[in-house]
């Protein structure tokens, strides 16, 4: 483990070797809106001063507003991999970037090239080698087509969100160049330097930018703009209304007159404009410690009106605040926002913010907060956000949750979790959420780059992991020592660049305390903490306690006695170990004993933290039922149960009880059970379920489960001889889940399974009397690999399996072996809009005679999923074994999928060799006139009896048929109309007798609906 933790650290402490140096820049930008064409045109002029001690004969530019040319991008690529697909398809007219670029230095034009084939990052060569102390000015007339709000920069109408708008270099340090093309997720690292830009634009534009505004003219129409907003809010009679100009864009007219407005800023690393003829004004004040004055605005539309009516005090809140904890707030302004932006719910640059919709008072509370803290960890620290994103994200988090903590006290989770769905959990939300996706073992670690996380585990590693450990380490030092540490790290590295090293032996150095724990264990791995009290007992005055740390991250864990619940009789905090520790602690009238009672630590398994003192089953939390899964709550051993109501043909109505521990995060060993009593049989029926797991963090599985899954229903009924058959089955089964690449565009699963399936069978005398049931016994055994890419462009899924079966009747020693091949694949033909193909070839590998027999087999393939030929027992049907009526309707889309149901008389689409099937569907490329999920279908199925082999000729081997659909969750639940068919569907319908209505059939797999699987597939991506 630490020389797994050398080899990731090596390359970030290498830096230490060479002393610090930084770039300086210096821009003069000057450009005139044309907003009827979208565009800025104007002038970029740059000082570069080489600090480092590096002659330099290129220099890397970042064009970032390039990534919206076209689909070749990065940041185009990035939207793929996080399933949207609305740039992609997005016509030219709304895409953007630079026109008319012409570097020069000193007069002379310049060389430049595409680095490494990105569209937004050139190498501009430089007329001669800029030695170390040497400086250069480069200029370029520039015109830029601003494109349409996808991410960042755009507009909506005539709402202009300038951001990464000019040419900029990549940052130069002591690791050499930075350079990033522009991404969604992925934000950025620049050089500190000064800004003097002009703008020119219609005169009833408002402006909110970066900068000390140097215009006076334009601070009198701010001014003015702020006295009528005031007395806007203050009109008794105003009726606040919910503009949708915001989204959909309706614009006063721009004036003719033009307006020249200047700003100026120095110490930043980021210059960003934002204007809109609707904007409000309100502005405010901030005094700062040392007593200098810092202004605040905010600028907002009619949209969220009533929320943004108190937005300034939020921001001078946010302001006061950090400049309190961290340090004085270094600009002249800080400015927030509303404006449209196609990423997150905020965006940070240096003195202005830009917000979203939000919704509620206290999420535009919570993110402007966020924003305007941004201005400490990223515009005065200026860490390089693009590798390091837990930097920026998850220091400020860690403050933003502070802010929380004190003006909303208590809501945690509030904002993220129903209340009836907390089930009195004292989980973080930080915590919550880490836990999600390290009982799955889908976490990542958070020094992951920002472009390797998928997005889920960009927010939870970024944000909520590293804001919980500081937290950690605040309480662990004490938070008036972790604060100092905090405020002198500001100071040392303002208007700087520090690495994650430099924090880190800061913080050693002014903590005095071995932080292995924080930095190489919960930023630099995802290894786990799992500390858990294995023994107590009385040795004199002391009493013994044993602990165990099952993880291999050997953080410090508070140790409390308690003498009820809450009340702490002793604590003390004790240094971290691995493996087993054992102290000894005064002896007392204690209750339990508790590991990391305020839930500071990041517990993987908290379950095991406590233990009573007396009494049965000490380590085992006492027993509380609930209605709704909850998130975990640790103080209980919790169980969830409700009332439930199910059918069958066989079996009638039935009564149960559904009894599962599901919970969020998920435990260890989950299950379900689903006991009935059916009044039609009157016997018990039911399902039960099992499944536990271990979470390997090394080798090739990323997960392994093992399942052990039951039923008990009845199958069959005859109304003649009057008798119901049952069938049980028990199948245990092993899940494999590859450890799939960082950016989950896959995953591939391997399972082996055995089932068998206990069947009754009637017995008749020679006669033909019903004399009794007998117990026939089918053996499955199967193996199955499944593969998914989730390329959303077209997403596919294969899945390959092997089956023996040992069927009743039968001899084991001749037993069938079956294989099977499905790919499916679903290629979007517009942003919304896809087209489904699925391909299926099952044959049997066997050379088994009873398959060349006359009688069709009863593992025999088929091309339609209907109750009588699921052999396995595998699927939920209301009336397996039904002839006709309703319940002979449905079907499971599996092996063939075709969507006839003919029934058993017929043996259409059967066969004892082999079948192929092609299954097709698709969206409509139109509006269907109702709100209906309405797809088109069609299917194709070749029967592959062959001649001499099988006595089946029954029909023609080609099938095919074709409607419409109404399908819901990926197809299943699903109601299909079929319009079109083969003639030998046709014609075994007709012999059927059947009306347009039976031939109406539908699907309804229950099985795969499951709520344990449906929570832990919540995924952002989807
Ligand atoms: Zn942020």
């Amino acid at each position: 483990m630490k020389k797994h933790f050398l080899f990731v650290l090596l390359p970030i402490l290498g830096q230490a070797q060479i002393p610090y140096f930084q770039q300086e820049v210096h821009y003069r930008i000057d450009v005139t809106l044309d907003d009827s064409l979208h565009q800025i045109q104007g002038r970029w002029e740059m000082d570069y001063v080489n600090h480092s001690p590096d002659t330099l004969s290129y220099i890397l530019i970042h064009l970032w507003a390039n990534a919206f040319q076209d689909r070749s991008s990065a940041f185009a690529r990035q939207k793929l991999r996080q399933n949207s697909l609305e740039f992609h398809f997005a016509p030219d007219s709304r895409r953007g970037g630079y026109r008319d670029l012409a570097f020069a230095a000193a007069g002379k034009p310049l060389l430049w090239e595409p680095w490494e084939g990105h569209t937004d990052i050139i190498r501009l060569m430089l007329p001669e080698p800029l030695a170390p102390k040497r400086q250069i000015t480069l200029n370029t007339p520039f015109t830029l087509q601003i494109p349409a709000s996808f991410s960042r920069l755009g507009h909506v109408g005539q709402s202009y969100q300038m951001t990464q708008w000019y040419p900029k270099p990549a940052v130069y340090d002591r690791a050499g160049w930075h350079p990033m093309p522009y991404l969604e997720w992925g934000e950025y690292y620049s050089e500190f330097g000064s800004f003097d830009v002009r703008l020119t634009l219609p005169e009833n534009y408002v402006v909110g930018a970066t900068g000390r505004l140097e215009s006076p003219e334009e601070a009198d129409f701010l001014r003015q703009k702020a006295a009528a907003t005031e007395a806007y809010l203050n009109d008794p009679d105003r009726s606040p209304h919910h503009d949708p100009a915001f989204t959909l864009g309706t614009f006063p007219p721009s004036s003719a007159a033009m307006k020249t407005i200047r700003y100026t800023a120095d110490n930043v690393h980021d210059f960003a404009w934002f204007a809109d003829k609707r904007f409000r004004v309100q502005k405010g004040q901030v005094v700062q410690p040392s007593g200098a004055v810092t202004d605040t605005w905010v600028m907002f539309t009619d949209e969220e009106e009533e929320l943004w009516k108190d937005a300034l005090g939020y921001v001078n809140r946010a302001v006061a605040f950090y400049s309190t904890l961290v340090g004085e707030y270094p600009y002249p302004h800080a400015t927030a926002v509303q404006s449209a932006l196609s990423a997150g719910g905020g965006m940070e640059y240096p003195m202005i913010t830009v917000i979203g919709l939000s919704g509620n008072a206290q999420g535009l509370d919570e993110v402007i907060t966020h924003e305007v803290g941004h201005n400490w960890f990223y515009g005065v620290l200026g860490f390089n956000e693009r590798d390091h994103a837990w930097m920026d994200e998850g220091i400020n988090s860690y403050y933003d949750h502070r802010y929380s903590r004190r003006y909303y006290p208590g809501s945690s989770l509030d904002s993220y979790v129903p209340a009836f769905l907390q089930g009195g959990s004292k989980l973080e939300a930080g915590e919550a959420a880490y836990l999600y996706l390290a009982r799955q073992n889908r976490d990542q670690s958070p020094a992951t780059t920002s472009d390797g996380f998928d997005v889920i585990n960009y927010f939870i590693q970024s944000y909520e992991k590293p804001a919980f450990v500081l937290r950690y380490l605040e309480q662990y030092l004490g938070r008036e020592a972790f604060d100092a540490a905090m405020q002198a790290f500001y100071r040392e590295w303002q208007f700087r660049h520090p690495a994650p090293a430099d924090f880190r032996d800061f913080l050693i150095r002014k903590s005095g305390k071995n932080l292995d724990w924080l930095f190489e264990g919960f930023i630099y791995s995802k290894q786990r903490q799992d500390y858990t009290i294995r023994n107590a007992r009385r040795v004199g005055e002391e009493l013994e306690v044993e602990m165990v740390n099952r993880g291999r991250i050997a953080g410090p864990v508070q140790l409390a006695a308690l003498s009820g619940d809450t009340q702490t009789l002793w604590s003390t905090w004790l240094e971290g170990f691995t493996g087993v520790q054992t102290i000894r602690i005064p002896a007392g009238p204690y209750r339990q004993l508790v590991l990391d009672p305020g839930h500071y630590t990041l517990d993987f398994q908290r379950r095991n933290n406590a233990m009573r003192m007396n009494g049965w089953l000490r380590k085992t939390a006492p027993l509380r039922p609930g209605i709704w899964p909850t998130l975990e709550n640790t103080s209980f051993t919790q169980f969830f149960f409700q009332p439930a109501i199910s059918w069958n043909a066989y079996d009638g109505l039935q009564f149960g009880l559904w009894v599962h521990n599901t919970t969020i995060p998920g435990p260890r060993l989950s299950y379900n059970f689903l006991p009935f009593y059916a009044f039609g049989s009157r016997t018990l029926t039911g399902n039960a379920s099992f499944r536990y797991r271990w979470l390997p963090l090394s080798g090739p599985w990323r997960v392994i489960e093992g399942h052990l899954n039951g039923k008990q229903y009845g199958y069959k009924k005859n109304e003649i001889h009057d008798y119901r058959l049952s069938y049980r089955r028990v199948a245990p089964s092993v899940r494999l889940v590859f450890r799939d690449g960082e950016s989950r565009m896959s995953q591939h699963t391997l399972t082996g399974g055995m089932a068998w399936v206990d069947q009754q069978a009637p017995q008749f005398d020679e006669s033909g009397i019903y004399e009794g049931k007998t117990k026939t016994t089918t053996h499955i055994q199967t193996a199955v690999y499944e593969g998914r890419n989730n390329n959303p462009l077209q997403p596919s899924r294969w899945r390959l399996a092997w089956e023996r079966s040992a069927l009743p009747g039968l001899s084991q020693a001749t037993a069938f072996h079956k294989g099977s091949l499905t790919f499916q694949i679903a290629p979007a033909y517009q942003q919304d809009k896809r087209l489904y193909f699925r391909f299926f070839a099952g044959a049997f590998l066997d050379k088994n005679p009873s398959r060349k027999g006359l009688s069709l087999l009863p593992n025999a393939w088929s091309l339609s999923g209907q109750g009588f030929a699921d052999y396995r027992f595998e699927e939920s049907f209301f009336g397996r074994s039904q002839q006709e009526g309703l319940w002979s309707q449905q079907i499971h889309l599996q092996e063939g999928g075709m969507k006839f149901a003919t029934g058993p008389a017929q043996r259409l689409g059967r066969s004892n060799n082999w079948i192929l099937a092609l299954n097709a569907h698709a969206d409509l490329p139109f509006r269907f006139p109702l709100p209906l999920p309405v797809q088109a279908y069609f299917d194709l199925g070749y029967n592959g009896s062959q001649k001499g082999q099988t006595a089946i000729p029954l029909e023609k081997p080609l099938l095919w048929s074709g409607g419409l659909s109404l399908t819901a969750f990926s197809q299943r639940i699903g109601l299909f109309f079929p319009v079109v068919s083969s003639q030998n569907i046709r014609q075994t319908y007709a012999q059927n007798g059947a009306s347009y209505w039976n031939k109406i059939t539908f699907t309804l797999d229950l099985a795969r609906l499951n709520l344990q699987n449906a929570l832990e597939e919540l995924d952002v991506r989807r």
